[in-house]
């Protein structure tokens, strides 16, 4: 499901650049690295895997890089900033959104992509019909509880 829509790299490093130098910061080879991560990693990820991930790798950088650079991503929409529970944001390019929604579970924070765009995009057609809107995009959320927690293989609390 995850390498449906092709990221390309080349297009998102000339998007960042082109935005730092429009916002007159540095473009820095942490930040780019960072990038370069984002992309490798596929998947949903926190501010702290990814930094757990970069030094993996024998990277130099520092937490701090790390999470003033996802805000940096998520400014230029090359990411797409996620709050599904509690206080850690979850990340994910914006090139591989939207068409998905996600499932959390609860117990263990399993985060597990679907596709249901024809029906909730009536829905979202439906509300936004009835309210005087014109619709633009959804986030849509479904919290739930894996069959067997104890056992669950994604459960390491
Ligand atoms: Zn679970
Ligand atoms: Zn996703």
């Amino acid at each position: 499901m995850q390498q449906e829509n092709q990221v390309n790299i080349a297009d998102l490093r000339e998007r960042f650049s082109h935005y730092l130098k429009k916002q007159r910061y540095r473009n820095t080879q942490e930040r780019f690295l960072v990038l370069d991560s984002v992309v490798n990693i596929d998947k949903h990820f926190s501010a702290d895997e990814l930094y757990i991930y970069v030094r993996g790798f024998g990277a130099k950088i520092s937490r701090a890089t790390i999470y003033s650079t996802l805000d940096l991503l998520t400014k230029c929409n090359i990411l797409v900033k996620h709050r599904f529970q509690g206080d850690s944001a979850h990340y994910e390019l914006a090139d591989k959104m939207p068409n998905h929604d996600h499932l959390i579970c609860t117990e263990c924070g399993r985060i597990i992509e679907f596709q249901a765009i024809e029906k909730l995009g009536e829905i979202q057609n439906e509300v936004c019909q009835s309210l005087g809107f014109k619709p633009l995009k959804h986030s849509f959320n479904i919290f739930a509880v894996c069959n067997d927690p104890g056992h669950c293989e994604y459960n390491r609390a």
